[in-house]
């Protein structure tokens, strides 16, 4: 399946929720979502209720938008999730914020997920000294990511760490801003991921 690339803004108004894939955009009044606060398309002002199987399938649709990940790519983390210690939902979502674009997204070098992933797919990173070009790369405990020397002059990159510098990294990541270096320190917890997602509805529907 291809990757989904029209109006992203469509994405939100399906989901009623700003999935932030717009950088400074969405914070203004310009977001899609603040003006037309309804399902795209011509019966979007006319939905009825959700079935339960549609809410589940909602959430599912939410959190792979979120972090831009297509469906087999998401089925894989869910099936990784079951095999590990802990509960599945929990396992899942520390799987996709653990990506690397994620990652960079968090740390601030990016305005937006999809933004991140462009960086990464640039090469802009490495992880222990290598450069990754995948955005999702998995980052585990004890590894460290780092912005390449080369790509530190870039005015995008620094316009974007500009305008993060006031946003905390989540407590997974240790980073340091001197040396635009973070060494990932745990796995990322239910409580550091700060999206609005009822992960138990996506077992729900997977373990059918
Ligand atoms: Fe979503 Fe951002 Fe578009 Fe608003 S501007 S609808 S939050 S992508």
């Amino acid at each position: 399946m291809a990757r989904y690339s029209d109006a992203v803004c469509r994405l939100c108004r399906r989901e009623g929720q700003k999935l932030f894939l717009k950088g400074d955009r969405c914070f203004t009044d310009k977001c899609a979502l603040e003006r037309r606060a309804y399902p795209p398309g011509m019966h979007g002002q006319g939905r009825s209720k959700t079935s339960e199987y549609g809410q589940q399938l909602r959430e599912k649709q939410k959190a792979k938008r979120y972090y831009g990940i297509l469906e087999s790519q998401f089925r894989g983390y869910y099936e990784m999730a079951v095999r590990r210690k802990g509960q599945t939902g929990e396992n899942l979502l520390a799987l996709c914020e653990s990506r690397l674009d994620n990652t960079v997204y968090r740390l601030g070098f990016a305005m937006s997920r999809p933004e991140a992933r462009q960086l990464v797919l640039h090469g802009h990173f490495t992880v222990n000294g290598s450069k990754v070009n995948i955005p999702s790369y998995l980052v585990k405990p004890g590894m460290v990511i780092t912005l390449k020397e080369s790509s530190r002059s870039l005015e995008k990159i620094k316009g974007n760490i500009e305008a993060n510098s006031f946003r905390q990294p989540p407590k997974w990541l240790d980073y340091d801003r001197n040396t635009l270096t973070a060494k990932v320190v745990a796995m990322p917890q239910k409580e550091d991921i700060d999206l609005p997602i009822e992960e138990h509805l996506i077992v729900e529907l997977y373990s059918k």
